[in-house]
């Protein structure tokens, strides 16, 4: 029997899966087994739409056991802690399994270049579970401010600063001024338009690098006016609690720090090790193979194609492209074929900047506005997998323009200076 085993179930690895299963339905000598510490698949440009309370957050994940095929290859949620490429096995959290091939797409880590204070004091921005966690402490920090009679104190508890303007920062930003502008502001009587405060943080340059800069500076300028501050060459050096250190040594207070910087490789340990690029990610051949690894394909977020900086982009067309290559070159190794080299380069760019507006790049047509935002919200939903999960979201989008927003606190903020010491619900529970 010949055991295939692809590590990591979103984009990459699913697409992996998909092909492999179709390819090789008829084999009974192969086995396919598929291994993620979650069992679901996350549609990450919905995420700033938890953080904002527009869409429920299990309305932007899929089951794998539901999704088609899935009875055709074993699904085994479980940890990766290692990967022998020598002894081609595979160290879990419960258990050891050996393969025959390994397509090794456990998607990235969030960057924080080793600066103090980020994983202790601001809020990290990639899993559902961090988007669902900044929703109630977003939440929290307009309960308390509803009740704080010092309007500088006020502002500040409603000082939400996004570190990184990217397009996950971008996107980010641009929904929570949606959502203290339609739904805070509105239902909550001790805070007015003036009371909250929304900064982006970007070290370079510009935001949006890698969009077109007209479109750029199209989505600087509606940011502008919706009131968000965009501070450009604004380096983070420290973070603490309540307070951004920046590089010009100014100190700048928060009520709430997101980190929303960019990716890095997988910490997933290999051995032996294999070279990685300055961001930690696997270096794979055009080819998608792990040099010096026999069997074993990398795909996703989790590999940069060396010489190909245009096919290492963190996206999930990137992604899927990879996926769907490793598995067609780990046949082409099983069926004695050669290879065929990636051919991936980004045909588009979308961005949201909230509320009926979004700039887009595709294959050259460059447009903003309501078409794009239109453009927008249909790819997406065009792209959620599976019709129950469209529907969902469809639906959450048509309620939210008649009911308000869902503004209950589901989980205990955690880093919240004010909750310490008093737990939500905790008053009155029997002991
Ligand atoms: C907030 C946000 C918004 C984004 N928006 C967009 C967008 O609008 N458009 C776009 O194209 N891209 C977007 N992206 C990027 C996109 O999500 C990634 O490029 C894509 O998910 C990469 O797919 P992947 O399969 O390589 O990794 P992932 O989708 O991250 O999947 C990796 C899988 O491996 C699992 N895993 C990790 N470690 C282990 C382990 N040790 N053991 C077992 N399993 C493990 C994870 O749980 C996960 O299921 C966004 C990303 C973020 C964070």
């Amino acid at each position: 029997m010949t055991r295939i085993l692809v590590l990591g179930g979103g984009f990459a690895g699913l697409e992996a899966m998909r092909v492999l299963e179709r390819r090789l339905r008829r084999r009974r000598d192969v086995e396919l087994l598929l291994v993620s510490d979650r069992n679901y698949l996350l549609f990450t440009p919905l995420l700033p739409q938890v953080a904002s309370s527009l869409v429920e957050p299990r309305h932007i994940i899929q089951p794998i056991r539901d999704l088609r095929g899935a009875r055709r290859f074993r699904f085994r949620r479980d940890r990766v802690l290692a990967v022998d490429l020598g002894r081609r096995r595979v160290e879990l959290a419960e258990g050891v399994l050996g393969y025959d091939h390994v397509v090794i797409a456990v998607g990235s880590t969030t960057a924080t270049f080793g600066i103090p204070g980020v994983d202790e004091h601001a809020l990290p921005y990639k899993r559902l579970d961090d988007a669902i966690i900044l929703r109630d402490h977003l939440i929290d920090l307009a309960e308390h401010a509803d009740h704080e009679p010092d309007p500088a104190q006020r502002r500040l508890l409603l000082t939400i600063a996004v570190v990184g303007g990217g397009y996950t920062g971008v996107e980010l930003i641009a929904e929570l001024q949606d959502f203290f502008h339609s739904y805070v502001v509105p239902r909550y009587r001790g805070i007015g338009p003036g009371d909250y405060r929304l900064l982006l943080l970007e070290a370079g340059e510009e935001i949006l690098r890698g969009v077109h800069p007209t479109l750029a500076a199209r989505a600087r300028r509606r940011l502008a006016r919706e009131g968000i501050e965009v501070l450009t060459r604004t380096r983070v050096t420290r973070v603490l609690p309540g307070a951004l250190e920046l590089a010009s040594g100014e100190r700048l207070p928060v009520g709430l720090s997101v980190w929303a910087v960019g990716v890095q490789g997988h910490p997933l340990p290999l051995e032996p090790p294999v070279p990685r690029d300055r961001l930690g990610r696997i270096l794979v051949d055009r080819f998608l193979r792990i040099p010096g690894a026999d069997g074993a394909w990398g795909a996703g977020d989790a590999v940069s194609v060396e010489g190909r900086p245009e096919a290492s982009v963190p996206v999930i067309p990137a992604a899927l492209a990879h996926g769907r290559l490793a598995a067609e070159n780990l046949l082409a190794a099983l069926e004695g074929r050669a290879p065929a080299p990636i051919e991936f380069a980004p045909r588009g760019m979308l961005v949201s900047l909230g509320e009926k507006d979004a700039v887009v790049e595709v294959m050259g047509l460059r447009f903003s506005g309501y078409p794009a935002w239109l453009f927008w919200n249909a790819l997406h939903l065009l792209k959620l997998v599976g019709l129950r999960k469209q529907l969902q979201v469809a639906l959450d989008w048509s309620l939210a323009r008649v009911f308000p927003r869902d503004s209950a606190i589901m989980r205990e903020p955690t880093r919240c200076p004010r909750c310490a010491g008093h737990a939500v619900g905790g008053v009155g529970r029997a002991a």
